[in-house]
């Protein structure tokens, strides 16, 4: 397989990297073997500097240690090549900081300032805060005090952004009066991938599908992302979020505002944002009793997944709970060109397979007209895998080859990211990271957007918070509660369980 050969690779201005939390399983994991890979590729501009920074009395020799048995770990064993590592390795750093005080700050500004002489002026710094979100304004608040942020400099924010409006306003509030909004890159992982991507191209550089997607020809749009893994270590912070706060809020409206938003005038930093805006605000608002019918929520009871027996959701946490693990929601979209057309979306932690993909459903011929084919002819669907194997599938009826007369016989087109380019496709993190570098907020989700997804998220919470009625149980490895599949059966509708 080759590597693909696009803007990735194309040279990255010099920049330091400061990853504020830069010896947690997000750098360690993610956040390091993207940059390896960066490396790999010979994206990053010579004399470019990781910084980690943690509490942790670390000097740069023992950073290098850590992160190269983190790589070891992480990049898979093919693609791990000693002298990429080498190189990367030695552009690493650490300095031991503590957002909550003032010390060790200095030690950061003495490293930024050191950055060779004549590159000054292009040198882009980077602050990633790979750390809680409590921490994000007293972060900002230190490299204001030490003046390292200057008018090109940039901030990346991991989710969570707040677990509510009014907590995502203080944290935006916070990060705002240090970093001016261009400056912010919110980050939601799912942007990065290239189906996700390729969605706004497919939609948008052919004429064949626009005409059709609209409330006239689509029946309803389904999106899901479902995980095979429990709650594992992150118990604590999962059980404060849910599935709602966790992957709704953010990822999944995000794909609905992919697939729902109008085509922009052209693909620029703001106005595929500013559609994606126009989604949020033109979701339907759920009442008390809408809630009650159109959304769902399970916790998972303990089941087999791939062949093992696992724990329930309580059992993983060691203590009652009633935060959902799964969540199905019926949400509508009002504006002329989704009027009446249902987004189902559902999301959940122990399920039958891994699976995160977007299938829209057509409506069916008005008309059987080939003698003996009533009901043989299904809707037509385009399903969208954003993970694992990214790719999409459109799924159309055909005659079976043959005489006799004609059947008719469901065939699925199939494209294959990886056997279509004979590439591998980069991880979205490696994406959004050069992005950041490079300035391009495209992909990144602006202030607004995060505000008006809680603002449509809260009546939901608040309600489920008050609701005397708990997640509903599903044992692990299956798709959910049942409640699940009535949500779509009262339509008339069912999940789409694979993309076959
Ligand atoms: P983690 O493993 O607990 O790492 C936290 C990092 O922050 C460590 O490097 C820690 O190092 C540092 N840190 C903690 N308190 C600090 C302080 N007061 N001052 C300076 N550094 C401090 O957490 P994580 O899993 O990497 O997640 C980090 C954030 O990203 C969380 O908000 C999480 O929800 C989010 N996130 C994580 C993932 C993931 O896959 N892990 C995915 C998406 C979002 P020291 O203890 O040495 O200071």
């Amino acid at each position: 397989m080759t590597l693909p050969t696009s803007e990735l690779a194309t040279a990255l201005p010099p920049c330091d990297v400061t990853v504020v939390g830069g010896t947690g399983d997000l750098a360690l994991r993610k956040l390091l073997p993207a940059l390896y890979q960066s490396e790999r590729r010979g994206s990053l501009a010579p004399g470019t500097r990781v910084i980690g920074a943690s509490r942790s009395a670390l000097d740069d020799h023992g950073y290098r240690t850590l992160v190269g048995q983190a790589l070891e770990r992480h990049v898979p064993g093919d693609e791990l090549d000693p002298s990429v590592v080498a190189r990367l390795l030695d552009r690493l750093h650490h300095v031991e900081v503590d957002a909550g005080s003032a010390e060790g700050w200095h030690l950061l500004h003495e490293l930024l300032k050191e950055a060779p002489s004549g590159e000054a002026a292009e040198r882009v710094r980077v602050f990633y805060l790979a750390v809680t979100p409590r921490l994000f304004g007293p972060i900002c608040q230190q490299l204001d005090a030490i003046g390292v942020v200057e008018p090109t400099s940039r901030v990346v924010l991991e989710k969570p952004l707040g677990s509510d409006l009014a907590s995502a306003r203080l944290v935006n509030d916070a990060v705002g009066r240090v970093f001016a909004e261009p400056q912010i890159f919110r980050i939601d992982h799912y942007l990065g991938k290239e189906s996700v991507q390729n969605l706004l191209v497919t939609r948008f550089a052919n004429t064949f599908l626009e005409p059709l997607w609209n409330s006239r020809w689509i029946d309803h749009v389904q999106i899901t992302a479902a995980e095979t893994l429990g709650v594992g270590d992150r118990g604590d912070y999962y059980d404060h979020a849910g599935a709602l706060r966790d992957m709704v809020q953010n990822h999944l409206l995000q794909l609905l505002c992919l697939v729902a938003m109008e085509p922009p005038t052209y693909v620029g930093r703001e106005t595929v944002r500013d559609e994606k805006l126009k989604v949020l605000q033109a979701l339907k608002p759920m009442t008390p009793e809408d809630v009650d019918r159109d959304t769902v929520r399970g916790a998972y009871e303990q089941g087999v997944v791939d062949g093992e027996v696992v724990t329930s959701y309580v059992e993983d946490l060691g203590h009652p709970s009633r935060t959902e693990t799964f969540a199905a929601l019926r949400v509508e979209v009002q504006n002329w060109r989704w009027a009446g057309v249902p987004f189902y979306l559902r999301t959940g932690k122990r399920m039958d397979r891994r699976a995160s993909e977007i299938v829209v459903v057509f409506k069916a011929p008005p008309h059987a007209m080939f003698p003996g084919s009533e009901g043989a002819t299904e809707p037509n669907r385009l399903h969208i895998r954003v993970q694992p194997d990214e790719g999409m599938h459109l799924h159309m009826t055909v005659k079976e080859p043959g005489p006799g007369g004609i059947r008719l016989r469901p065939v699925s087109l199939d494209l294959s990211y990886a056997t279509a380019f004979d590439a591998v496709s980069p991880d979205a993190y490696e994406r959004l990271l050069l992005d950041v570098i490079k300035g391009n907020p495209t992909l990144f989700m602006r202030r607004d957007e995060v505000e008006a997804a809680w603002a449509w998220v809260e009546p939901i919470l608040r309600h489920w918070e008050t609701s005397p009625r708990r997640p509903k149980r599903y044992p692990a490895g299956t798709s959910g509660p049942t409640a699940a599949a009535t949500l779509l059966e009262r339509d008339g509708r069912t999940w789409q369980e694979d993309d076959q």
